[in-house]
């Protein structure tokens, strides 16, 4: 852990940490990076602005974020909060922050998809075996269409994936919102919404279904596939 790390833990430990953007866990690191930071009167320019004081891909810290909200107490999001600025150091990145490269964060959506559903609900899940087709599929360049159009639908939350989601939602519910955005994604490269809104829902699809240290790992596990950390040699 570098002094900055330290310092940023040292003041998440002795802050009050509110579920939002504002006062949440980037605020209390933008203000040990930028002590005279203020948020972005417009709320739609904030993440971007937290994103670029840390120095983290955008679409990460809106994952942990959505994570950060859905966490039950404030204890646990201090817990989110020091263990991720304790294993991922921060960047400086000057005015703007560079783009994500695309591959690496559909690569991860992915990756995150399939284990969320599998966490919050199972393998064997027709959905769940569904989507392995269409992802081998979509890899091997064939034509494939949406599973939800052809009629599956996930055992624990049957045609849910419409239906907006809340913090009362289950991690089924959760999880099938994150494999149509997946399906959003793989159809439409383009699209540049569907990769964040993905890997939100299943880092809290993860979280409900196994609980904070399953949800601490996910964030670490993205960092390791958007190349923020290298992997550990086990991994
Ligand atoms: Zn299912």
């Amino acid at each position: 852990m570098n002094e900055l790390q330290d310092e940023i833990c040292d003041r998440l430990m002795g802050s009050k940490l509110s579920p939002h953007w504002v006062g949440g866990l980037f605020h209390v690191a933008a203000l040990v990076l930028e002590p005279d930071f203020t948020p972005n009167v417009r709320s739609d320019g904030r993440p971007r602005q937290y994103a670029r004081v840390v120095g983290w891909p955008l679409v990460f810290c809106e994952a942990v974020m959505g994570i950060s909200a859905g966490l039950p107490t404030e204890d646990d999001r201090r817990t989110l909060a020091v263990s991720l600025f304790g294993t991922i150091p921060t960047q400086k990145v000057g005015k703007t922050l560079p783009p994500m490269p695309r591959k690496h964060a559909r690569d991860a959506a992915i990756w995150a998809v399939p284990l969320a559903h599998e966490c919050a609900c199972s393998a064997d899940c027709p959905l769940h075996t569904a989507m392995l087709a269409f992802l081998e599929a979509d890899s091997a360049q064939q034509q494939w269409s949406s599973p939800f159009e052809a009629g599956f639908s996930c055992r624990s939350a049957p045609r849910k994936e419409h239906q907006t989601v809340s913090a009362t939602s289950s991690a089924s519910h959760h999880a099938v919102v994150a494999i149509r955005y997946l399906v959003k994604l793989l159809k439409n490269d383009s699209d540049s919404h569907s990769i964040p809104d993905a890997l939100r829902e299943a880092g809290k699809a993860i979280t409900k279904s196994k609980g904070l240290a399953a949800g601490m790992q996910y964030c670490h596990n993205l960092a390791v596939h958007l190349e923020m950390i290298p992997a550990r040699p086990s991994e």
